[in-house]
């Protein structure tokens, strides 16, 4: 039989602290990773160690468990297809099906009515500097793959029209990509925002988010925003997932740009690497939002208990630094809360694990961990 137990496709570090928060409060996790290691594994989920579109694990999960949910965008949606109408899965396959693909992404936040980079969709047997200059998109642009892309992989930046060319050599002719106007932002941020079956909005304050070579570096919390710019974001961010009616919780990556508005960048129907600094400094985390959602507990707006910063921990900083006396050393003061996602390989730009720092001067403390992280 079964009962009180959540099966998650994906088995990195946000099913690791997803599973963390389920197991504290009694349910059993069953994830599905085909990696031998994945940092869930040292916790006390169940791994089955297969691929996500072997049926014998999705089997394994219908089994076992009352509703699936994901850690990443990237699963194939044949795996959603068989679990469909087998087992409950939140947030929907529509949902996930909007976030995989750039093109759709966009296409569903004009549809909300909704501000995002002007942009156009482009494939590389057509004339970039003609359908930029159709659309009335001046350089520079960002050209993106329409699918797969993830911590500014799969972009490319054209600042001048010289570059054109050399990337459009790069670029594949089976692949489809968007291009979008590249915004002079003043901040960027996100909102994670959940929504019960019932149709009940919690949400967390924007978090303004700091990317260092389109990697998230450094989160902050409360982000240096107006508060009308707050409550707006917080507006739009309801009506996306009202109208796409989410079940679940969703992450939304905004700009502010130059002239005060704000444009939607991305979505990710899942916790959010923004969000972890919500595990200390709110009353509820983003995993305790979900899970409550999934639950069908009673749940509150979660609120911040203490002004935070969020630095994420890279490959680069076990091969290059003394990790473990810095590690030491930050980890002794008790307004530091070190977490390690326990993978086993060290590599550029792969994220191994994030601080949170209680702090009541944010310049200085992003100074000071930058000079022991970086
Ligand atoms: P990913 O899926 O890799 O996170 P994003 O579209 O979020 O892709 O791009 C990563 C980062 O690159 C963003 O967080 C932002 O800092 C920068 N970026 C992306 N698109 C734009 C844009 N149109 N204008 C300016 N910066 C951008
Ligand atoms: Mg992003």
């Amino acid at each position: 039989m079964k009962k009180n137990s959540i099966g998650i496709l994906g088995g990195g570090q946000l099913c690791q602290m997803l599973a963390e928060y389920f197991i504290k409060n009694g349910s059993e996790v069953y994830f599905i990773d085909p990696s031998a290691n994945p940092p869930a594994k040292f916790t006390k989920a169940v791994h089955i160690n297969k691929n996500y579109d072997d049926l014998s694990a999705l089997d394994e999960l219908i089994n076992n468990c009352d509703l699936v949910t994901y850690e990443f965008e990237n699963i194939p949606l044949e795996c959603l297809d068989y679990l469909e109408g087998k087992i409950n899965i939140f947030p929907s396959k529509q949902i996930l099906s909007i976030s995989q693909n750039r093109l759709n992404e966009k296409n569903n936040f004009i549809k909300c009515e909704i501000k995002t980079p002007d942009f156009i969709s482009f494939n590389k047997k057509n004339n970039l500097e003609k359908e930029l200059e159709k659309a009335g998109i001046e350089l520079p642009v960002i050209l993106k793959t329409n699918t797969l892309g993830y911590d500014g992989k799969g972009q490319y930046h054209i600042n001048k029209k010289e570059k054109i060319a050399e990337t459009i050599n790069l670029l594949d002719k089976n692949i489809d990509y968007i291009v979008e106007k590249k915004i002079q932002f003043q901040k960027e941020f996100s909102v994670i925002i959940g929504r019960t079956s019932k149709g009940e909005i919690y949400h967390f304050d924007p978090i303004e988010n700091i990317h260092k070579n389109g990697i998230l570096d450094i989160s902050i919390s409360p982000p240096r925003i107006q508060n009308n710019t707050k409550k707006e974001a917080i507006s739009l961010a309801k009506k996306f997932v009202e109208r796409n009616n989410l079940i679940g919780i969703i992450a939304i990556e905004m700009f502010l740009d130059l002239n005060d508005q704000i444009l939607f960048n991305e979505i990710a129907p899942r916790p959010h690497n923004s969000g972890h600094l919500t595990i200390e400094s709110h009353t509820i985390s983003q995993f305790e939002m979900l899970g409550r959602i999934l639950s069908n507990k009673k749940m509150e707006q979660p609120k911040l208990i203490k002004t935070s910063i969020m630095k994420n921990i890279l490959g680069e900083f076990f091969i290059t630094k003394d990790h473990k006396k810095i590690i030491e050393k930050i980890s002794s003061n008790q307004d530091n809360f070190v977490k390690m996602y326990n993978k086993d390989e060290a590599k550029i730009g792969r994220k191994m694990g994030h601080i949170t720092i209680f702090t009541e001067d944010i310049e200085n403390s992003i100074v000071k961990i930058n000079e022991l992280i970086d």
